[in-house]
């Protein structure tokens, strides 16, 4: 099911520009004209049930004054993997329980949308101008497909890159939880050289259907990857935050059964997998708002490096070796598989190919 979206708000300075005027009337909504300053104090004298529910129904147009374009923040002390992300949208309509975005609530009780995208066109031009190849996405600060019907993310951005010619040279990412791919198929019919890779989050039905609110079940996220695939678009899996409980063990393995015998192996772009780690901060938000968790059972240990708690080394071994063994049943050679905010001790304990290996077989 879609999010549902109910109240639209335009930056005045922006009143005119015909974005949020086209989703506004698809949506059947008024749109409201209000500054920031102005849309948050009217959320604070009236929040709502729920501060949370309601910031996830709003649509905030604006301008980004600042970068697009950033290199993944990463974590201290782990493998970075050179990804690079574009925020051109912040907020979510999925209220996931590990979510870091629960922080930024207070200051931000709605979705951002910014209208100057061109200004992410140019800083990605720039980039190419000292760099070969740039692989990027949008889902940093946000799931990049969940509204693509109304946002046309994927048209604007493909679009963008086509004009420019320079699918040879980017390879964008669409991370999401949806199975809002309709869009998708049509920007990769309009443009069949781009090169676009579809990620899917996934984890555990009992896990998603508690802690995911709203999002897609797997069966339709995998219904969703089966017909990229089938038009030509390269799907990637990622399984993050994986829960490195006893009790979960054998659901992880049957996740992975179920999602690889339904997918063609020769179109994954590459599968990452990451245990859940989290500030002490994100503890307190989850027992708070999500007292019963599957996040909050096993036992974590602060890193001496970032100060985020995780799993013990022994676990996490034990996790990521079944999980290479297991996915690699489904492919002939190496899988495309690496681990995402992991430190180095670990990657040579796995003796898995570092992270430039797999993507450079995957422009
Ligand atoms: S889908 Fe991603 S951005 Fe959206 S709530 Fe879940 S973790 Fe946060």
């Amino acid at each position: 099911m879609r999010p549902e979206i109910k109240k639209i708000v335009i930056d005045p300075e922006f009143g005119n520009a015909e974005l949020p005027h086209r989703i506004a009337e698809k949506l059947a909504l008024k749109p409201e004209f209000m500054t920031k300053d102005e849309l948050l104090d009217e959320i604070r004298r009236n929040p709502g049930e729920d501060l949370f529910k309601t910031a996830k129904k709003m649509l905030f147009f604006t301008e980004n004054k600042g970068r697009f374009l950033k290199k993944c923040p990463g974590s201290k002390g782990v493998v970075c993997c050179n990804y690079y992300t574009i925020n051109s949208v912040t907020g979510c309509p999925y209220d996931c329980s590990y979510c870091i975005l629960q922080h930024y609530i207070g200051n931000n009780p709605f979705i951002t949308v910014f209208l100057n995208k061109e200004k992410a066109i140019e800083e990605i031009v720039s980039f190419l101008a000292g760099n070969r190849f740039l692989r990027v996405g949008t889902g940093e600060l946000a799931d990049s497909l969940a509204l693509d019907h109304l946002l046309d993310e994927s048209g604007f951005f493909i679009g963008e890159l086509s004009k420019r010619s320079l699918f040879d040279r980017v390879q964008f990412e669409f991370k999401t939880k949806s199975a809002e791919v309709e869009r998708l198929l049509e920007v990769k019919d309009l443009y069949p050289d781009s090169n676009i890779v579809a990620g899917f989050s996934v984890n555990v039905p009992r896990f998603s259907a508690h802690e995911e609110p709203g999002t897609a079940t797997l069966e339709e996220r995998m219904s969703a990857a089966r017909q990229l695939q089938a038009k030509g678009v390269k799907v990637a899996v990622h399984f993050d935050p994986v829960l490195m409980l006893d009790e979960l063990f054998n659901d992880y393995m049957q996740l992975i059964d179920s999602i690889f015998s339904r997918l063609d192996p020769e179109k994954i772009a590459w599968i990452s997998m990451g245990g859940f780690r989290h500030t002490l901060a994100l503890t307190e938000t989850i027992i708070e708002r999500n007292p019963q968790s599957l996040l909050l059972r096993g036992e974590m240990f602060p890193s001496d490096s970032d100060n985020k708690l995780r799993y013990l080394a022994f676990l996490r071994r034990r996790f990521y070796n079944a999980f290479n063994g297991r996915i690699s049943r489904f492919f002939k050679a190496n899988p495309p598989l690496y681990m995402c905010m992991e430190k180095a001790f670990m990657w040579s304990d796995m003796k898995m190919p570092f992270p430039e290996d797999v993507f450079r077989n995957n422009k």
